[in-house]
């Protein structure tokens, strides 16, 4: 399936819920969600109590998805692979998704957005551990040192998101070096500290791939 292009804001519209694609402007008084505006057609007032199960738990699965920007097919992968291991499926999901390189670029304030991060993950800006790493889905472990790459540090995409995003600090699982454009993923975040994802119910998406 191909990656979606339309206008972002939609997507949140549809979900009813602030996914954050759009940097800056998610914090301003500009996003449209801010507005209550809703999804045409969707006036949850109108809509109230008609979703089925399935049409629940689909939509559940479609926000997480579209909040780390992934593709249908990959996104079920991650979800294979959490079934395979130890644990609780949806929470080994969330703490998979949050492993991927562009979702800890993002974390790490090094871009505005995770699709900015994916963009400066495909340039080649970042480095893992002092190699260069331009694979947006590489999965980052316990204690890796993440960095922007010695000749990408003037750029100016990354010092004005560091600029502006750096001041409010990152997740309690990284650390961040702001001077040195480096961090590092301390350890693999329990569910309970992935405080954005809070209203989100991956037992949910679980159902939903269970079907
Ligand atoms: Fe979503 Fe951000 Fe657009 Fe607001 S500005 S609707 S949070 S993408």
């Amino acid at each position: 399936m191909a990656r979606y292009t339309g206008p972002v804001c939609r997507l949140c519209r549809t979900e009813q819920k602030k996914l954050m694609l759009k940097g800056n402007k998610c914090k301003s008084d500009k996003c449209p969600i801010n507005k209550k505006r809703v999804a045409p057609g969707k006036d949850p007032k109108i809509r109230a109590g008609k979703r089925s199960d399935y049409g629940i738990q689909l939509r559940e699965k479609q926000k997480l998805k579209r909040i780390y920007g992934m593709q249908e097919k990959q996104f079920k992968l991650f979800f294979e692979r959490a079934l395979r291991m130890p644990g609780i499926t949806g929470e080994n999901l969330i703490a998979l998704l949050e492993r991927r390189l562009d979702n800890v670029v993002y974390r790490l304030r090094f871009a505005v957005s995770r699709s900015q991060a994916r963009q400066i993950v495909l340039h080649g800006h970042i480095t893992v551990n002092g190699r260069r790493v331009n694979v947006p889905s590489y999965l980052v472990k316990s204690e890796d040192e993440i960095a922007i790459g010695e000749i990408s540090k003037n750029l100016t995409i990354i010092k004005d998101a560091l600029k502006e995003f750096g001041k409010s600090g990152v997740m309690p699982w990284l650390n961040l070096e702001v001077d040195a454009m480096k961090g590092q993923f301390l350890a693999i975040p329990r569910r309970i500290d992935i405080t954005d994802l809070a209203d989100i119910k991956e037992q949910m998406i679980v159902e939903f791939y269970s079907k």
